[in-house]
């Protein structure tokens, strides 16, 4: 559920009219639901609580939605987070997540980045490979430091879901082999700078079936006891994130009772700790980017092109993925057409829909694209020397501007021409 409504002919969210953050603002713009965001980090942590998950350590995948007012709201909700760089771990810190609460994901930490988390005390790194847990072990020795670690497994499942975010086949470069996982944990676990305590994994993401997570997890149940026979203690296991939202019509994401009720099946016997790294489910649903018609521009045939004022570089999925991300008019009138729906950069690819039904606009109107408070803002660039997207926190009916549009002037800037061509 989210509070995305439409009061008195205009899209709310929460009891703000979007027609006053976009006149106030300007767009393009992102928005997100406060009460939204809460609602849905508390489904998910009641889901888990509900199957009789104790004390489940929950990380939100930051990558998901890294705005640090975002941050500070899922930290009020006592989530920890998952990050996969240090400029995450920063963001993660400067929101007041514990760094004990912070776990450290990614095949390409550097030196620099690990030593960072080192320092900063972060509660656990996923190692996701043998030579990254020696690097690490070395970093933390010369520091004085164990590090808490896990070992990525990567369990050779597909996940059904996007080959661009699927991760947990054998052919991705995420994790370590099942075959492989006992001689290479038993190496790092003799390494006097790691304290190894358990696996993690995590399939791929807008994951709409549970079929291949349950899969996963009986391999991940049969590797602990390998381990344990082999002498380890197993005492962590992080189910990573992947659970899918509601994109368009037909999509039936597992609900998150659906989901706790499997990983409470599926682990019944491991007696760990259970973590997890959430990002799409939280944060999906609880943001859309306001945009506005520039104009409409006959097609071939009878489809018009509608050309709205945000494009790939604001929102890369549908570039990326071929996503779909659902189009409504902020005032409808009822009235509806079939449209393409494109932005102003220079490429075919920047192509929101095509031949899509849907409300009727004109130059000017102003509409949202759903569902794009997850891998949204975030993923952004400033290609065709386009400015960087404000981001807006609604809260009720008060809004605050939580990232300030970067201007295409800012960003020129930032470059500098040498003194052989001045
Ligand atoms: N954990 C890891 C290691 C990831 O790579 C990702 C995303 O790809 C996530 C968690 C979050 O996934 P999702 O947003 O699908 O929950």
């Amino acid at each position: 559920m989210d509070y995305f409504q439409i009061i008195d002919g205009v899209m709310h969210v929460e009891d703000m009219p979007l027609t006053r953050i976009a006149e106030e603002v300007g767009s393009p713009v992102y928005v997100y639901s406060q009460a939204t965001l809460i609602r849905h980090a508390q489904v998910f942590r009641e889901a888990l609580t509900k199957a009789g998950i104790n004390n489940p350590h929950i990380a939100f995948a930051i990558k998901a939605n890294p705005n640090l007012a975002v941050l500070k709201v899922l930290a009020g909700e006592g989530y920890g987070a998952d990050v996969v760089s240090g400029g995450e771990m920063r963001r993660a810190l400067a929101a007041g997540i514990p760094a004990k609460d912070i776990v450290f994901s990614g095949v390409g930490k550097d030196d620099a980045e690990m030593a960072a988390a080192l320092k900063a005390g972060i509660g656990q790194f996923n190692i996701e490979s043998e030579e990254e847990g020696r690097d690490l072990a070395a970093l933390a020795e010369t520091l004085g430091l164990r590090a808490d670690a896990v070992l990525r497994v990567n369990p050779d499942v597909d996940a059904q879901t996007n080959a661009k975010i699927s991760t947990g086949k054998a052919e991705n470069k995420f994790g370590i082999g099942l075959h492989q996982t006992p001689a290479i944990y038993g190496r790092l676990a003799a390494l006097p700078g790691l304290n190894m305590r358990g696996v993690a994994l995590h399939i791929g993401s807008q994951l709409l079936n549970l079929e291949p997570l349950e899969t996963a997890f009986g391999k991940i149940g049969k590797l602990i006891t390998d381990l344990r026979n082999a002498g380890h203690s197993i005492s962590h296991v992080d189910l990573g994130g992947g659970l899918g939202v509601r994109y368009k019509e037909g999509d039936v994401p597992p609900h998150p009772d659906e989901y706790g009720a499997m990983v409470a099946r599926a682990t019944k016997d491991w007696g760990v700790q259970l973590m997890f790294e959430p990002g799409r489910v939280i944060c999906g649903n609880a943001g859309v980017l306001v945009t506005k018609v520039i104009r409409v521009k006959p097609g071939s045939g009878n489809t018009p092109f509608v050309i709205v004022d945000a494009a790939m570089n604001d929102l890369a999925r549908p570039a990326l993925y071929d996503a779909w991300h659902d189009f409504e008019a902020v005032s409808p009138t009822g009235d509806r057409f079939t449209a393409n729906i494109v932005g102003p950069v220079c490429e075919t690819g920047d192509t929101f829909a095509m031949g899509r039904e849907i409300d009727k606009v004109i130059a000017g109107d102003l509409a949202i694209f759903r569902t794009a408070g997850a891998y949204g803002a975030t993923m952004a660039s400033t290609y065709n020397s386009r400015g960087l997207v404000p981001e807006v926190l609604v809260s009720g009916d008060r809004y605050a501007v939580v990232a300030e549009r970067i201007e295409p002037a800012t960003i020129l800037a930032a470059e500098h021409v040498p003194d052989w061509l001045a």
